[in-house]
Parts: C-alpha cells; structure tokens; sequence
C-alpha cells in the first residue's frame, strides 16, 4: 500500500482516492505515478473546474481513461500533468528536470501553443496543427488528447450552450474519426455518444424515443437465442469463452439510419450476438453451426477474418432468420481479435506491458505496423504543406482528406488504399507514390480500363499503368479529390519551372551550393527548431534552403540539425527511412 502525505491525503476527496487506487493497483510503476499525481495535484492546487470541483479530477479522468486501456506508466503520468504546462505556472524545463524526456515530450505535445499570438478561428488552428504534427512523432500523444477530450465531454453540462456545442461538434468530426482511424472503437463509441446529446439535441432525443424500447426487446430475446446457441455449440464440442450481446451506440445508429432511409426494420444490428471462441478455427466451425441452426440471409455472410476490414477490424458477421424468424445479427472472433477491435492500435502497446529488462526491450522493439501508421505521417507532413492555406481551407481540406466518408481500394497486391469518397485513379496513384501519381498514363479499375477521372468505389481493385515520358496534366486539377494528389501535381510543375530556368537563364554556372548557403545565409538570422533557438544548425548543401523558403530540420549525430527546404529530394528519403529524426524549423519564430 502506498503512504501518502497527510496533506496530500487531507485534500484528497473520496472519488480522487478511489481513481487514484485504481490507476496505481493497474500500473506497473506506482511510484511514478504517484509522483505524477502529487505534482499536478499541488500545481493545480486552488483551481477548480467549471462543475465546482477540484481541478485534479480531470486529469484524473484523463489518466484513468489511459490506464483502461493499459498505456504505459509514461503514458498515463503525462496524462496527470497534461494541463500542468497550460494552465499553472510550471514549465516544460520543470517537468523534464522532475520526470524526464519522454514524459516531457508528451506534455509537450498536448499543450497549447504559448498564450499570445494567435487569436479565434486562428489559434484553434494552430493548435489542432500542433497535436498532429505531435502525434506523427509519436502516436501517444493523441491518445491523451483523445481521454483528456472525453472526460471534457463527460463535463459538457457545466459549459455554456454554445461552447458545448462547438465542442462536440469538433468532436463529431475531428478527434472521433481519428479514434475510428485507430481502431480504437471502444474510445470513439464513447467519444460519439457523448458528443451526440450536444452536437444535435433534437436529433438525439427523437432517436432515444424512438429505439429505447426496441433495445430492450431485442435484449430480451437475445437473453432467449443465447442458451440455446451455449447448448448446440457444446454439443459440437465448441466450448465459447463468452456469448454476450453487444448494443449499438445511439450515434453509429444515427448515422445508420441516415443510409436505411430512417426504418429501424431495417437495422439487423441494434443489438447483435457475439461469440468468442478460442482460435480461428473454431470461428468458423461457429459459424457452420449457427447456419445449421438458423438459414443465413443472403449477402450478408461477413469474412472479415480473411479480409479485414481497413482500420483492422477482424471477425465473421452473419445474419440469420433466427428464432421465431427474427432477423438477427451474429458476430464471431478470438478474444485476440477482440481485444484488437477495443482498443485498435493501443493494443500494440498493450502486449509490452510486463515489468523488467525484457519487457523494456519488447517496448523499444513493439511498433504498430508500418502501414497504421502511414496515415499519420502524412497528417503530419500535411501539417507542413498547408501552411499558407486559411483557417477556413485548411479545416475544409483536412475534413476531405482525412475525416470525410472514405472508400477502400485495393492495389493488385492487395493492399488496402484509403481514399475520400468521389476520389480517382489520379489520386490513387498519388497516395500510392510521388512517381506512380507524375507517370500516370492509364487505369485499370476491376480489370477494365477506366478514365483517370473515373469516381471510384469502395473495393475496386485498381492498377496503374505508368509511361516514363509521361508527365502530370493540368487537366488533373480540375478533378482530383485529394489535396495530397493536387499539391504534388502542383509542385510538379514548379519543379519543372526550375529546371526551365536553370537551363535558359544561367549560361553560366551557378555557385556552388556551399557557397550559395554562405551568401544567403548572414550569422543575424536564426532559425528555430521546434519553437526554439540554440539548437545547431547548417543548411543542407543538397538543396541549399534560401531565407524565407519553407523549411525542415533534420538532426543528424554530432552536429545539430541540417535545415532543408521542404520538398528536398534527400531529406524525402531520409524521413522515409528515420521519420523520428525530422524535426519542424523555420526562419522566423512562431510564438
Ligand atoms: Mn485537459
């Protein structure tokens, strides 16, 4: 049991103890965060919320929601400190001297931008651009930000109506996709529904009235299909780990309705039945035994274990004219699979989580797989590439790029390719890759050629065909989708522009490079890495970036950081291969 301070333990309310208890019984290092809480508690000390409360019981929350889903204890601590840089007088240097690097970072990354500045529509930008361009270093930071998010939504009531409303509605179409991105459904379930109330009160109360009552029917009924499935599967010598039914959140219904023309009858899984089973084979041995029971209705036998769905998702959907001729859904997985399904790319964390050396080492070594993280990435680049666009273009194009309604694709290979909906082959090839997208000649969408304008659907399977002498049209502008598709296409033609002028205007030869970054680059001006100054820096001779030119740092060994210009060659390659090694600069200072 851990001792705490008379003081510490005075100020304490019951529900502070309870939170605490459980975040340290879970943790495997109580001592850090019990230092955690102490040194938030006694930062935000006299503050409280606008519910009335001490202030502690938000980071609380925040760190209780990370500790749910088994982040480590560096996680869960920055989670207790998240506001402490904000809203007390403490600064980064104190928390990296008291905590560390990592834990420094993450509060970091999850603070807002200093106070001055920006202001309005402005600063809100800025600092969404800021949690991303954190979270494409690393992916912890948004999962603070999405618990701190949830517990402010769980508080909505104390805030005035129109700020509460703002702020599930940036939750509805921002941080909840995100989540969903992720995976992480249990997290963006909660989001949603608690946003939803708030977002569109109207909507939310009509649709309570209208399914309250449906849901328990359809619970009660399941109460009646569940032993009778328990029974046959044991016969058949399956023994289930668990049968229990599962509701559908009021907002994925909301949503749902929306596309069924608003008939609850059409809706087979307001509540559905699932099953885990110990491994895949049993899964489908399930699944052979429910259509023995019931007759399966056509179309909607679901592999999503063979091919998962894009965000991850694994399991055997089916549904059946059950008992008495309902129709009702079923849903079979491994626990494995379910587990992944709660908590998505959190879970690769989840697995490192023992104590000891071996433990450790599995840490450094347990990354979500490359390709959940691409996206990310490229939310953090984009953070770069948008940086002229207003306020209004940039929320408009982040919302098509990342969070609108996306369609799958498929490569030849298999791969699945994530697109806005509407989007084409112009901006497959793009998000593909650069080349793929500039040499683009052709397509062929599910065998057949298809114009490069052709809007494609969820689960084509789409190939490119490329011509080395090919080079992107203008024509391209006028329907791509995607901004990526539309920035590279742009660029290409700058690039083009360059080499023009090179050829026609210098008859003679240019300077070296070297001696190009010592002309353009006088001792007065500094460049800021990050936010800060005092960091080493030389101009990479590659690209030689000139005073005003976007720019990006990259920090090698012994010497600082080299300062590139954004669309550098080399510097693309070494961040495909080091991306933790890039770091964001530029001329002037930003605060
Ligand atoms: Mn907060």
């Amino acid at each position: 049991m851990i001792k705490y301070s008379a003081e510490i333990k005075k100020i304490m309310s019951n529900q502070h103890q309870k939170l605490l208890q459980k975040i340290i019984k879970d943790s495997p290092d109580p001592k850090l965060i019990k230092k955690a809480y102490e040194f938030a508690e006694k930062a935000h000390k006299g503050q409280k919320r606008k519910s009335g409360e001490d202030y502690i019981i938000h980071p609380l929350y925040t760190a209780f929601y990370l500790c749910e889903m088994k982040l480590s204890p560096n996680t869960v601590a920055a989670g207790l400190l998240h506001d402490v840089v904000d809203d007390t007088p403490i600064t980064q240097e104190e928390i990296k001297k008291e905590f560390g690097k990592d834990i420094a970072f993450l509060v970091q990354g999850i603070s807002k931008l200093g106070k001055i500045k920006y202001r309005g529509k402005e600063r809100y930008i800025e600092n969404l651009r800021k949690v991303f361009f954190a979270m494409a270093k690393d992916i912890r930071v948004i999962l603070i930000k999405l618990c701190d998010r949830l517990h402010n939504l769980e508080t909505l009531k104390y805030l005035p109506t129109e700020k509460a409303k703002r702020i599930a509605l940036e939750t509805l179409e921002i941080y909840a996709p995100i989540s969903f991105r992720l995976g992480i459904r249990n997290l963006t379930g909660r989001l949603e529904d608690a946003a939803f109330p708030w977002a569109y009160p109207f909507e939310y109360q009509q649709l309570v009235k209208q399914v309250k009552d449906k849901y328990e029917q359809r619970r009660k009924y399941l109460d009646k299909v569940k032993p009778i499935v328990a029974k046959r599967l044991r016969k058949e010598r399956i023994l289930p780990i668990e049968i229990h039914y599962r509701s559908k959140r009021y907002w994925s219904l909301y949503k749902k309705l929306q596309r069924y023309d608003q008939d609850l009858n059409k809706i087979y899984d307001l509540v559905a039945l699932r099953i885990i089973v110990k491994d895949i084979k049993d899964c489908y041995k399930t699944i052979g035994i429910i259509h023995k029971l019931w007759k399966p209705l056509p179309r909607r036998i679901k592999d999503y274990i063979a091919s998962p769905k894009p965000n991850g998702y694994r399991s055997l959907h089916t549904t059946v004219f059950c008992m008495n001729g309902k129709i009702t859904e079923f849903q079979i997985k491994t626990p494995q699979m379910h587990k992944e399904a709660e908590y998505g790319i959190a879970a690769h964390w989840y697995y490192s989580e023992q104590k000891g050396l071996k433990a450790y080492i599995r840490r450094l070594i347990t990354k979500p797989p490359e390709k959940d993280l691409k996206w990310i990435k490229q939310l953090g680049e984009y953070q770069e590439k948008t940086r002229d666009f207003s306020s209004d273009k940039y929320l408009e194009s982040l919302k098509i790029d990342f969070f609108s309604n996306r369609i799958f694709v498929f490569t030849p290979q298999g791969d699945v390719i994530d697109l806005p909906e509407g989007a084409t082959p112009i901006d497959f090839a793009y998000a593909i890759h650069t080349e793929v997208g500039n040499l683009c000649q052709q397509a062929r969408v599910d065998g057949k050629i298809a114009s490069l304008n052709y809007p494609l659907q969820n689960g084509n399977l789409v190939e490119i065909i490329t011509n080395k002498n090919r080079k992107p049209s203008r024509d391209w502008l006028k329907f791509v989708k995607t901004n990526l598709a539309r920035y590279r296409i742009k660029s290409s033609f700058k690039e083009e522009i360059k080499i023009e002028k090179k050829q026609i205007i210098s008859p003679v030869p240019l300077p070296s490079p070297k001696k190009i970054a010592k002309i353009k680059s006088p001792k007065i001006t500094k460049i800021f890495l990050a936010g800060e100054t005092g960091m080493q820096t030389n101009l990479a001779k590659c690209c030689s970036p000139q005073i005003g030119d976007k720019i990006i740092g990259y920090i090698t060994q012994n010497s600082g950081a080299t300062i590139h210009r954004a669309g550098c060659k080399n510097l693309k390659r070494l961040q495909k291969k080091w991306p933790q090694k890039v770091i964001e600069a530029s001329w002037k200072s930003k605060k």
